[in-house]
Protein backbone atom coordinates (compact mmCIF):
# COMPACT_ATOMS: atom_id res chain seq x y z
CA UNK A 1 0.00 0.00 0.00
CA UNK A 2 1.49 3.37 -1.19
CA UNK A 3 1.53 6.35 1.76
CA UNK A 4 1.27 3.71 4.32
CA UNK A 5 3.54 5.15 7.33
CA UNK A 6 3.25 2.12 9.50
CA UNK A 7 4.82 -0.94 7.88
CA UNK A 8 4.66 -3.09 11.02
CA UNK A 9 0.83 -2.62 10.97
CA UNK A 10 0.65 -3.64 7.93
CA UNK A 11 2.58 -7.00 7.59
CA UNK A 12 0.15 -7.62 10.77
CA UNK A 13 -2.55 -7.00 8.85
CA UNK A 14 -1.53 -8.83 6.15
CA UNK A 15 -0.57 -11.82 8.36
CA UNK A 16 -3.47 -12.03 10.37
CA UNK A 17 -2.04 -11.72 13.51
CA UNK A 18 -3.58 -8.43 14.75
CA UNK A 19 -4.24 -7.85 18.69
CA UNK A 20 -6.12 -5.25 20.45
CA UNK A 21 -5.72 -5.50 24.08
CA UNK A 22 -7.25 -2.29 25.25
CA UNK A 23 -10.30 -0.43 25.12
CA UNK A 24 -9.96 3.80 24.74
CA UNK A 25 -11.82 5.57 28.23
CA UNK A 26 -10.82 8.81 29.47
CA UNK A 27 -7.68 9.14 27.13
CA UNK A 28 -6.21 5.89 28.70
CA UNK A 29 -5.32 2.32 27.00
CA UNK A 30 -7.36 0.16 29.60
CA UNK A 31 -8.24 -3.46 30.08
CA UNK A 32 -12.06 -4.41 29.67
CA UNK A 33 -13.39 -4.66 33.30
CA UNK A 34 -16.82 -6.41 32.08
CA UNK A 35 -15.99 -7.94 29.37
CA UNK A 36 -13.02 -9.94 27.38
CA UNK A 37 -11.32 -10.59 24.01
CA UNK A 38 -13.48 -11.17 20.86
CA UNK A 39 -12.23 -12.80 17.84
CA UNK A 40 -12.97 -10.78 14.38
CA UNK A 41 -13.32 -13.24 11.84
CA UNK A 42 -11.83 -12.60 8.44
CA UNK A 43 -14.99 -13.15 5.75
CA UNK A 44 -12.88 -14.08 2.99
CA UNK A 45 -11.59 -16.85 4.52
CA UNK A 46 -13.92 -17.88 8.07
CA UNK A 47 -10.83 -17.65 10.28
CA UNK A 48 -10.20 -15.42 13.06
CA UNK A 49 -7.67 -12.28 12.23
CA UNK A 50 -7.78 -9.90 14.90
CA UNK A 51 -8.67 -10.32 18.49
CA UNK A 52 -9.65 -7.78 20.00
CA UNK A 53 -10.34 -6.15 23.51
CA UNK A 54 -14.44 -5.79 24.41
CA UNK A 55 -16.21 -4.22 27.30
CA UNK A 56 -19.26 -4.74 29.63
CA UNK A 57 -21.50 -2.86 31.47
CA UNK A 58 -18.72 -1.80 33.59
CA UNK A 59 -16.68 -0.56 31.04
CA UNK A 60 -19.57 1.47 29.38
CA UNK A 61 -20.22 3.37 33.03
CA UNK A 62 -16.50 4.08 33.39
CA UNK A 63 -16.77 5.20 29.41
CA UNK A 64 -19.75 7.30 30.58
CA UNK A 65 -18.46 8.69 33.54
CA UNK A 66 -15.65 9.91 31.41
CA UNK A 67 -17.60 11.17 28.67
CA UNK A 68 -19.29 13.66 31.30
CA UNK A 69 -16.34 14.41 32.72
CA UNK A 70 -15.04 15.80 29.51
CA UNK A 71 -18.30 17.88 28.88
CA UNK A 72 -18.13 19.53 32.49
CA UNK A 73 -14.49 20.53 31.95
CA UNK A 74 -12.56 22.24 29.51
CA UNK A 75 -13.88 20.77 26.37
CA UNK A 76 -17.29 22.22 27.77
CA UNK A 77 -15.96 25.56 27.55
CA UNK A 78 -13.82 25.25 24.71
CA UNK A 79 -14.60 27.91 21.80
CA UNK A 80 -15.55 26.68 18.29
CA UNK A 81 -12.61 27.59 16.70
CA UNK A 82 -10.28 25.33 19.23
CA UNK A 83 -12.54 22.38 18.32
CA UNK A 84 -12.45 23.48 14.52
CA UNK A 85 -8.36 23.58 15.19
CA UNK A 86 -8.65 19.78 16.61
CA UNK A 87 -10.83 18.21 14.20
CA UNK A 88 -8.94 19.72 11.31
CA UNK A 89 -5.68 17.94 13.09
CA UNK A 90 -7.87 14.60 12.82
CA UNK A 91 -8.18 15.50 9.41
CA UNK A 92 -5.27 15.18 7.98
CA UNK A 93 -4.14 12.75 10.92
CA UNK A 94 -6.92 10.96 8.82
CA UNK A 95 -5.65 11.71 5.47
CA UNK A 96 -2.21 10.45 6.01
CA UNK A 97 -3.11 7.39 7.89
CA UNK A 98 -6.25 6.16 5.04
CA UNK A 99 -4.14 3.66 3.73
CA UNK A 100 -3.77 1.74 6.52
CA UNK A 101 -7.61 1.95 7.43
CA UNK A 102 -7.81 0.79 3.96
CA UNK A 103 -6.27 -2.30 4.63
CA UNK A 104 -7.71 -2.75 7.62
CA UNK A 105 -10.96 -2.43 6.91
CA UNK A 106 -10.96 -4.08 3.89
CA UNK A 107 -9.66 -7.63 5.85
CA UNK A 108 -12.55 -6.39 8.85
CA UNK A 109 -15.27 -6.60 6.62
CA UNK A 110 -14.60 -8.19 3.68
CA UNK A 111 -15.09 -4.96 1.56
CA UNK A 112 -12.88 -5.01 -1.98
CA UNK A 113 -9.53 -2.83 -1.77
CA UNK A 114 -10.53 -0.71 -4.37
CA UNK A 115 -13.59 0.44 -2.98
CA UNK A 116 -12.82 0.95 0.51
CA UNK A 117 -9.61 3.01 -0.86
CA UNK A 118 -12.39 5.30 -2.40
CA UNK A 119 -14.61 5.17 0.21
CA UNK A 120 -11.84 5.62 3.40
CA UNK A 121 -9.81 7.97 1.17
CA UNK A 122 -12.43 10.69 1.17
CA UNK A 123 -13.57 10.60 5.20
CA UNK A 124 -10.61 13.43 5.74
CA UNK A 125 -13.35 16.12 3.96
CA UNK A 126 -16.02 14.80 6.62
CA UNK A 127 -14.03 16.10 9.51
CA UNK A 128 -12.85 19.02 7.64
CA UNK A 129 -16.89 19.89 6.79
CA UNK A 130 -17.55 19.78 10.30
CA UNK A 131 -14.57 21.39 11.57
CA UNK A 132 -15.77 24.85 9.45
CA UNK A 133 -18.76 24.14 11.16
CA UNK A 134 -17.69 23.91 14.75
CA UNK A 135 -17.88 28.05 15.30
CA UNK A 136 -21.00 28.84 13.44
CA UNK A 137 -23.09 27.38 15.72
CA UNK A 138 -25.23 30.06 17.33
CA UNK A 139 -29.04 30.80 17.81
CA UNK A 140 -30.76 34.21 16.47
CA UNK A 141 -32.63 37.00 18.24
CA UNK A 142 -36.54 37.11 17.53
CA UNK A 143 -38.05 40.38 17.34
CA UNK A 144 -40.94 40.77 19.51
CA UNK A 145 -41.99 44.52 21.15
CA UNK A 146 -39.58 46.78 22.97
CA UNK A 147 -40.51 45.43 26.27
CA UNK A 148 -38.70 42.31 25.50
CA UNK A 149 -35.08 41.05 24.77
CA UNK A 150 -35.09 37.08 23.01
CA UNK A 151 -32.60 35.01 21.68
CA UNK A 152 -31.68 31.12 21.45
CA UNK A 153 -28.55 29.33 22.07
CA UNK A 154 -27.31 26.03 20.78
CA UNK A 155 -25.85 23.52 22.78
CA UNK A 156 -24.52 20.14 22.74
CA UNK A 157 -27.17 17.84 23.36
CA UNK A 158 -24.25 16.20 25.99
CA UNK A 159 -22.83 12.74 25.67
CA UNK A 160 -23.65 10.67 22.58
CA UNK A 161 -23.67 6.92 22.41
CA UNK A 162 -22.40 6.61 18.62
CA UNK A 163 -22.91 2.91 17.73
CA UNK A 164 -22.30 1.68 14.27
CA UNK A 165 -22.57 -1.49 11.76
CA UNK A 166 -19.94 -3.64 10.44
CA UNK A 167 -20.95 -3.09 6.25
CA UNK A 168 -19.02 0.83 6.52
CA UNK A 169 -17.68 0.71 10.25
CA UNK A 170 -15.60 3.78 9.07
CA UNK A 171 -17.76 6.10 6.96
CA UNK A 172 -20.67 5.25 9.47
CA UNK A 173 -18.40 6.27 12.52
CA UNK A 174 -16.65 9.68 10.62
CA UNK A 175 -20.76 10.94 9.99
CA UNK A 176 -21.60 10.86 13.98
CA UNK A 177 -17.99 11.71 14.94
CA UNK A 178 -17.84 14.88 12.74
CA UNK A 179 -20.93 16.75 13.70
CA UNK A 180 -20.75 15.47 17.74
CA UNK A 181 -17.39 16.79 17.98
CA UNK A 182 -17.93 19.96 16.08
CA UNK A 183 -21.40 20.95 18.07
CA UNK A 184 -19.23 20.16 21.65
CA UNK A 185 -20.43 16.64 22.77
CA UNK A 186 -18.21 13.88 24.08
CA UNK A 187 -18.85 10.53 22.49
CA UNK A 188 -18.50 6.50 23.63
CA UNK A 189 -18.24 4.78 20.28
CA UNK A 190 -19.66 1.08 20.51
CA UNK A 191 -18.35 -0.12 16.91
CA UNK A 192 -19.85 -3.57 15.46
CA UNK A 193 -18.61 -6.45 17.11
CA UNK A 194 -17.68 -8.02 13.51
CA UNK A 195 -15.74 -5.39 12.47
CA UNK A 196 -14.44 -3.44 16.06
CA UNK A 197 -10.67 -3.17 14.36
CA UNK A 198 -10.61 0.45 12.63
CA UNK A 199 -12.39 2.26 15.34
CA UNK A 200 -9.48 1.38 17.82
CA UNK A 201 -6.77 2.45 15.05
CA UNK A 202 -9.15 5.97 15.10
CA UNK A 203 -8.91 6.21 18.97
CA UNK A 204 -4.94 6.55 18.33
CA UNK A 205 -5.99 9.15 15.99
CA UNK A 206 -7.82 10.86 18.17
CA UNK A 207 -4.98 10.53 20.75
CA UNK A 208 -2.49 11.87 18.46
CA UNK A 209 -4.73 15.49 17.77
CA UNK A 210 -4.49 16.09 21.10
CA UNK A 211 -8.83 16.19 22.05
CA UNK A 212 -9.27 16.13 25.74
CA UNK A 213 -9.39 12.80 27.61
CA UNK A 214 -12.78 11.53 28.11
CA UNK A 215 -14.12 13.43 24.93
CA UNK A 216 -14.23 10.34 22.34
CA UNK A 217 -14.04 6.87 24.20
CA UNK A 218 -14.26 3.45 21.98
CA UNK A 219 -15.42 0.84 23.70
CA UNK A 220 -16.20 -2.52 20.97
CA UNK A 221 -18.71 -5.03 21.83
CA UNK A 222 -21.40 -6.97 21.24
CA UNK A 223 -25.23 -5.51 20.97
CA UNK A 224 -28.14 -6.99 22.88
CA UNK A 225 -27.18 -7.49 26.55
CA UNK A 226 -23.94 -6.25 25.87
CA UNK A 227 -21.83 -2.54 25.59
CA UNK A 228 -24.57 -1.63 23.13
CA UNK A 229 -27.50 -2.21 25.29
CA UNK A 230 -26.09 -0.97 28.09
CA UNK A 231 -24.95 2.20 26.46
CA UNK A 232 -28.55 2.49 25.47
CA UNK A 233 -29.62 2.12 28.74
CA UNK A 234 -27.56 4.40 31.02
CA UNK A 235 -29.04 7.36 32.41
CA UNK A 236 -26.20 9.68 31.42
CA UNK A 237 -26.15 9.60 27.88
CA UNK A 238 -28.12 12.51 25.98
CA UNK A 239 -28.76 10.55 22.81
CA UNK A 240 -27.80 7.49 20.64
CA UNK A 241 -27.03 8.40 16.65
CA UNK A 242 -27.62 4.55 15.73
CA UNK A 243 -26.86 3.00 12.39
CA UNK A 244 -27.85 -0.77 11.41
CA UNK A 245 -31.40 -2.27 11.06
CA UNK A 246 -34.73 -1.17 11.55
CA UNK A 247 -34.95 -4.52 14.19
CA UNK A 248 -32.32 -3.09 15.94
CA UNK A 249 -33.79 0.66 15.86
CA UNK A 250 -36.93 -0.63 17.64
CA UNK A 251 -35.09 -2.82 20.50
CA UNK A 252 -33.36 0.62 21.12
CA UNK A 253 -36.14 2.45 21.20
CA UNK A 254 -37.41 0.38 23.88
CA UNK A 255 -34.51 -0.05 25.92
CA UNK A 256 -34.15 3.53 25.60
CA UNK A 257 -37.47 4.43 26.43
CA UNK A 258 -37.11 4.77 30.44
CA UNK A 259 -34.31 7.27 29.72
CA UNK A 260 -36.29 9.71 26.70
CA UNK A 261 -32.94 10.32 25.60
CA UNK A 262 -32.63 11.49 21.96
CA UNK A 263 -31.82 8.90 19.25
CA UNK A 264 -31.17 9.22 15.82
CA UNK A 265 -31.27 6.54 13.10
CA UNK A 266 -29.74 5.53 9.95
CA UNK A 267 -31.46 2.45 8.63
CA UNK A 268 -32.28 0.02 5.92
CA UNK A 269 -33.27 0.96 2.66
CA UNK A 270 -35.10 -0.87 -0.82
CA UNK A 271 -34.32 2.24 -3.42
CA UNK A 272 -36.01 2.44 -6.55
CA UNK A 273 -33.96 2.96 -9.34
CA UNK A 274 -36.26 4.07 -12.18
CA UNK A 275 -34.95 3.85 -15.72
CA UNK A 276 -37.16 5.35 -17.86
CA UNK A 277 -37.63 4.77 -21.88
CA UNK A 278 -35.96 7.92 -22.84
CA UNK A 279 -33.06 7.70 -20.81
CA UNK A 280 -29.58 7.41 -22.10
CA UNK A 281 -29.84 3.95 -21.47
CA UNK A 282 -25.92 2.95 -21.49
CA UNK A 283 -25.44 5.91 -18.50
CA UNK A 284 -28.44 4.00 -16.32
CA UNK A 285 -27.06 0.82 -16.73
CA UNK A 286 -23.67 1.65 -15.93
CA UNK A 287 -25.32 3.44 -12.75
CA UNK A 288 -27.67 0.66 -11.80
CA UNK A 289 -25.36 -2.48 -12.30
CA UNK A 290 -22.94 -1.31 -10.47
CA UNK A 291 -25.06 -0.11 -7.54
CA UNK A 292 -26.40 -3.42 -7.49
CA UNK A 293 -22.88 -5.08 -6.25
CA UNK A 294 -21.13 -2.59 -4.65
CA UNK A 295 -20.26 -3.08 -1.18
CA UNK A 296 -20.99 -6.85 -2.03
CA UNK A 297 -24.64 -5.57 -1.84
CA UNK A 298 -24.20 -4.66 1.64
CA UNK A 299 -25.15 -0.89 1.61
CA UNK A 300 -28.49 0.86 2.43
CA UNK A 301 -28.06 3.17 -0.23
CA UNK A 302 -28.02 0.64 -3.24
CA UNK A 303 -30.55 0.47 -6.48
CA UNK A 304 -31.90 -3.07 -4.76
CA UNK A 305 -35.27 -2.48 -6.96
CA UNK A 306 -34.63 -1.67 -10.57
CA UNK A 307 -37.45 -0.40 -11.96
CA UNK A 308 -37.86 -0.42 -16.05
CA UNK A 309 -40.09 1.12 -18.54
CA UNK A 310 -41.37 -2.01 -20.58
CA UNK A 311 -39.90 -0.70 -23.77
CA UNK A 312 -36.20 -1.18 -22.79
CA UNK A 313 -36.64 -4.04 -20.19
CA UNK A 314 -35.45 -6.94 -22.51
CA UNK A 315 -31.77 -4.99 -23.29
CA UNK A 316 -31.53 -3.84 -19.48
CA UNK A 317 -32.19 -7.62 -18.41
CA UNK A 318 -29.96 -8.88 -21.15
CA UNK A 319 -27.22 -6.41 -19.89
CA UNK A 320 -27.36 -6.93 -16.06
CA UNK A 321 -26.86 -11.03 -16.76
CA UNK A 322 -23.44 -9.54 -18.80
CA UNK A 323 -22.45 -7.70 -16.49
CA UNK A 324 -22.95 -10.00 -13.79
CA UNK A 325 -21.02 -12.62 -15.13
CA UNK A 326 -17.92 -10.37 -15.31
CA UNK A 327 -17.44 -9.16 -11.83
CA UNK A 328 -14.47 -10.70 -10.58
CA UNK A 329 -15.69 -11.94 -7.22
CA UNK A 330 -12.42 -12.13 -5.23
CA UNK A 331 -10.18 -11.96 -2.18
CA UNK A 332 -10.35 -8.33 -0.49
CA UNK A 333 -7.08 -7.60 -0.80
CA UNK A 334 -6.79 -8.07 -4.20
CA UNK A 335 -6.52 -5.27 -6.14
CA UNK A 336 -8.62 -6.70 -9.18
CA UNK A 337 -10.88 -8.17 -7.09
CA UNK A 338 -14.33 -5.94 -7.87
CA UNK A 339 -16.40 -7.77 -4.85
CA UNK A 340 -15.47 -9.17 -1.92
CA UNK A 341 -17.83 -11.99 -0.24
CA UNK A 342 -20.51 -10.98 2.62
CA UNK A 343 -19.31 -9.98 5.71
CA UNK A 344 -20.37 -12.90 7.79
CA UNK A 345 -21.32 -16.41 7.77
CA UNK A 346 -24.86 -15.07 8.84
CA UNK A 347 -25.31 -12.60 6.24
CA UNK A 348 -24.29 -14.89 3.63
CA UNK A 349 -27.29 -17.43 4.98
CA UNK A 350 -29.77 -14.49 4.51
CA UNK A 351 -28.96 -13.91 0.81
CA UNK A 352 -28.70 -17.14 -0.43
CA UNK A 353 -32.47 -17.66 1.66
CA UNK A 354 -33.69 -14.70 -0.13
CA UNK A 355 -32.53 -16.43 -3.30
CA UNK A 356 -34.61 -19.55 -2.21
CA UNK A 357 -37.20 -17.27 -1.35
CA UNK A 358 -37.31 -15.33 -5.02
CA UNK A 359 -37.47 -18.65 -7.52
CA UNK A 360 -40.26 -19.58 -4.60
CA UNK A 361 -42.10 -16.61 -5.36
CA UNK A 362 -41.81 -17.13 -9.26
CA UNK A 363 -39.28 -14.58 -10.00
CA UNK A 364 -37.17 -15.79 -12.75
CA UNK A 365 -33.54 -16.30 -11.97
CA UNK A 366 -31.51 -14.89 -14.59
CA UNK A 367 -27.82 -15.33 -13.35
CA UNK A 368 -26.00 -16.29 -9.65
CA UNK A 369 -27.37 -17.00 -6.73
CA UNK A 370 -25.09 -19.66 -5.49
CA UNK A 371 -22.53 -20.23 -3.15
CA UNK A 372 -18.85 -19.93 -4.28
CA UNK A 373 -17.33 -23.22 -3.21
CA UNK A 374 -14.26 -23.71 -5.73
CA UNK A 375 -11.29 -22.99 -5.49
CA UNK A 376 -9.52 -20.40 -3.15
CA UNK A 377 -12.79 -18.67 -2.54
CA UNK A 378 -14.64 -22.10 -0.93
CA UNK A 379 -13.86 -20.87 2.72
CA UNK A 380 -15.22 -17.38 3.22
CA UNK A 381 -18.58 -16.04 2.52
CA UNK A 382 -18.40 -15.50 -1.13
CA UNK A 383 -21.49 -15.71 -3.35
CA UNK A 384 -22.08 -14.63 -6.73
CA UNK A 385 -23.91 -11.75 -8.36
CA UNK A 386 -27.69 -12.36 -8.61
CA UNK A 387 -30.10 -10.81 -11.47
CA UNK A 388 -33.89 -11.79 -11.07
CA UNK A 389 -35.94 -10.61 -13.74
CA UNK A 390 -39.77 -10.87 -13.90
CA UNK A 391 -40.21 -9.36 -10.27
CA UNK A 392 -43.39 -8.00 -8.74
CA UNK A 393 -42.89 -4.94 -6.03
CA UNK A 394 -45.32 -7.73 -3.95
CA UNK A 395 -42.52 -10.37 -3.78
CA UNK A 396 -40.55 -10.39 -0.51
CA UNK A 397 -37.39 -9.95 -2.44
CA UNK A 398 -38.83 -6.70 -3.23
CA UNK A 399 -40.16 -5.56 -0.51
CA UNK A 400 -37.27 -6.55 2.31
CA UNK A 401 -33.78 -5.88 2.54
CA UNK A 402 -31.92 -8.65 1.99
CA UNK A 403 -28.25 -6.91 2.36
CA UNK A 404 -26.72 -9.11 -0.78
CA UNK A 405 -25.72 -8.59 -4.22
CA UNK A 406 -29.23 -9.52 -5.45
CA UNK A 407 -30.68 -7.50 -8.09
CA UNK A 408 -34.53 -7.43 -8.72
CA UNK A 409 -35.77 -5.89 -11.68
CA UNK A 410 -38.89 -4.60 -11.96
CA UNK A 411 -41.07 -3.82 -15.21
CA UNK A 412 -43.32 -0.97 -15.52
CA UNK A 413 -45.81 1.11 -17.88
CA UNK A 414 -45.57 5.06 -17.22
CA UNK A 415 -44.37 7.25 -15.07
CA UNK A 416 -47.72 6.78 -12.92
CA UNK A 417 -47.08 3.19 -12.58
CA UNK A 418 -43.37 4.18 -11.80
CA UNK A 419 -43.90 6.16 -8.86
CA UNK A 420 -46.38 4.03 -7.16
CA UNK A 421 -44.55 0.98 -7.31
CA UNK A 422 -41.27 3.21 -6.32
CA UNK A 423 -43.79 4.61 -3.32
CA UNK A 424 -44.73 1.29 -2.23
CA UNK A 425 -42.45 0.95 0.38
CA UNK A 426 -41.72 0.77 4.30
CA UNK A 427 -38.20 2.31 3.05
CA UNK A 428 -37.76 5.63 1.83
CA UNK A 429 -33.90 6.58 1.71
CA UNK A 430 -32.34 6.98 -1.48
CA UNK A 431 -34.06 6.75 -4.97
CA UNK A 432 -32.73 7.03 -8.60
CA UNK A 433 -34.39 7.71 -12.03
CA UNK A 434 -33.10 8.11 -15.61
CA UNK A 435 -34.39 9.95 -18.12
CA UNK A 436 -33.43 12.78 -20.79
CA UNK A 437 -37.00 14.99 -19.85
CA UNK A 438 -35.80 17.29 -17.84
CA UNK A 439 -39.85 17.91 -16.86
CA UNK A 440 -40.21 14.86 -16.12
CA UNK A 441 -37.19 14.07 -14.02
CA UNK A 442 -38.22 17.21 -12.00
CA UNK A 443 -42.03 15.70 -12.08
CA UNK A 444 -40.87 12.52 -10.55
CA UNK A 445 -38.44 13.08 -8.38
CA UNK A 446 -40.96 15.72 -6.62
CA UNK A 447 -43.44 12.81 -5.82
CA UNK A 448 -40.88 9.88 -4.34
CA UNK A 449 -40.84 9.82 -0.72
CA UNK A 450 -37.13 9.36 -0.29
CA UNK A 451 -34.74 11.24 2.07
CA UNK A 452 -32.37 11.62 -1.40
CA UNK A 453 -33.22 11.78 -4.94
CA UNK A 454 -30.68 11.13 -7.89
CA UNK A 455 -31.25 12.37 -11.18
CA UNK A 456 -29.24 10.80 -13.96
CA UNK A 457 -26.52 9.67 -10.89
CA UNK A 458 -26.45 7.50 -8.77
CA UNK A 459 -25.21 7.74 -4.87
CA UNK A 460 -23.87 10.74 -4.98
CA UNK A 461 -22.78 11.20 -1.47
CA UNK A 462 -20.82 13.80 -0.23
CA UNK A 463 -20.29 15.91 3.21
CA UNK A 464 -22.41 18.95 2.16
CA UNK A 465 -25.37 16.87 1.04
CA UNK A 466 -28.24 15.88 4.04
CA UNK A 467 -28.53 11.90 4.00
CA UNK A 468 -30.85 10.04 6.07
CA UNK A 469 -34.01 8.22 5.81
CA UNK A 470 -38.17 8.94 5.06
CA UNK A 471 -40.73 6.57 6.85
CA UNK A 472 -38.90 3.47 8.52
CA UNK A 473 -35.10 4.07 7.06
CA UNK A 474 -34.53 6.28 9.85
CA UNK A 475 -35.03 9.76 12.15
CA UNK A 476 -32.69 12.97 11.03
CA UNK A 477 -30.12 13.44 8.92
CA UNK A 478 -26.26 12.91 8.55
CA UNK A 479 -24.20 15.36 6.13
CA UNK A 480 -24.68 18.99 5.83
CA UNK A 481 -25.44 21.48 7.79
CA UNK A 482 -28.22 19.29 8.93
CA UNK A 483 -26.22 17.03 10.61
CA UNK A 484 -25.54 19.25 13.45
CA UNK A 485 -29.33 19.63 14.50
CA UNK A 486 -29.73 16.32 16.06
CA UNK A 487 -26.35 17.17 18.25
CA UNK A 488 -27.71 20.37 19.63
CA UNK A 489 -30.49 21.92 21.74
CA UNK A 490 -32.37 24.97 21.55
CA UNK A 491 -32.32 27.76 24.70
CA UNK A 492 -34.70 30.48 24.10
CA UNK A 493 -33.94 33.25 26.55
CA UNK A 494 -36.81 35.72 27.24
CA UNK A 495 -35.38 39.22 29.06
CA UNK A 496 -37.47 41.81 30.40
CA UNK A 497 -36.29 45.11 29.06
CA UNK A 498 -38.96 47.01 31.76
CA UNK A 499 -37.49 44.50 34.37
CA UNK A 500 -42.10 44.58 34.87
CA UNK A 501 -44.14 41.92 35.17
CA UNK A 502 -46.32 41.12 33.08
P1 LIG B 1 -27.36 -4.24 13.40
O1 LIG B 1 -28.56 -3.46 13.70
O2 LIG B 1 -27.40 -5.72 13.55
O3 LIG B 1 -26.12 -3.79 14.28
C1 LIG B 1 -25.68 -2.46 14.30
C2 LIG B 1 -25.04 -2.14 15.62
O4 LIG B 1 -26.01 -2.23 16.65
C3 LIG B 1 -23.90 -3.07 16.04
O5 LIG B 1 -22.88 -2.26 16.63
C4 LIG B 1 -24.55 -3.96 17.08
O6 LIG B 1 -23.64 -4.48 18.03
C5 LIG B 1 -25.51 -3.00 17.74
N1 LIG B 1 -26.66 -3.63 18.40
C6 LIG B 1 -27.31 -4.76 18.05
N2 LIG B 1 -28.32 -5.00 18.91
C7 LIG B 1 -28.32 -4.00 19.81
C8 LIG B 1 -29.12 -3.68 20.94
N3 LIG B 1 -30.16 -4.46 21.31
N4 LIG B 1 -28.84 -2.57 21.65
C9 LIG B 1 -27.81 -1.77 21.28
N5 LIG B 1 -27.00 -2.02 20.24
C10 LIG B 1 -27.26 -3.11 19.49
O7 LIG B 1 -27.00 -3.79 11.93
P2 LIG B 1 -25.94 -4.42 10.95
O8 LIG B 1 -26.49 -5.74 10.52
O9 LIG B 1 -24.58 -4.35 11.58
O10 LIG B 1 -25.94 -3.39 9.74
C11 LIG B 1 -26.73 -3.54 8.61
C12 LIG B 1 -27.91 -2.57 8.61
O11 LIG B 1 -27.44 -1.22 8.66
C13 LIG B 1 -28.72 -2.64 7.35
O12 LIG B 1 -30.10 -2.66 7.65
C14 LIG B 1 -28.36 -1.36 6.59
O13 LIG B 1 -29.30 -0.92 5.68
C15 LIG B 1 -28.13 -0.42 7.71
N6 LIG B 1 -27.31 0.70 7.28
C16 LIG B 1 -27.89 1.94 7.13
C17 LIG B 1 -27.14 3.02 6.72
C18 LIG B 1 -27.77 4.37 6.57
O14 LIG B 1 -27.05 5.34 6.51
N7 LIG B 1 -29.08 4.48 6.53
C19 LIG B 1 -25.78 2.88 6.48
C20 LIG B 1 -25.21 1.61 6.64
C21 LIG B 1 -25.99 0.54 7.07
Amino acid sequence: ERGCIREDLVNATLRGTVRYPHLFIGGEWVAPEGGGMLDSIDPATGRPWASVAYGGRRDIDKAVAAARAALDGPWGRMPGHERAALLYRLADIYQKRAPELTLLEARDSGRALRETRGDIGAHANWYRWFASLADKIWGRTIPMDDSVHIYTSRLPVGVVGAITPWNAPMLTTSWKLGPALATGCTVVLKPAEQTPVTALELAKMIEEAGFPPGVVNVVPGYGKDGAGEHLVAHPDVDKIAFTGEGATAKAILKTGADTLKRFSFELGGKAPHIIFGDADVEQALNAATSSAWAVCGQSCALGSRVLVERPVYDRVVEVFAERAAKVRVGMPLDEATHMGPQSSDEQLRKTLSYVDLGQAEGAQLVTGGRRITSGALADGYFVQPTVFAGVSNQMRIAREEIFGPVASLIPFDGEEEAVAIANDTAYGLTAGLWSRDLGRAHRVAAKIRAGIVWVNTYRYIRWTTPYGGFKASGWGRENGVEALDSYLETRTTVVSTTGQFP
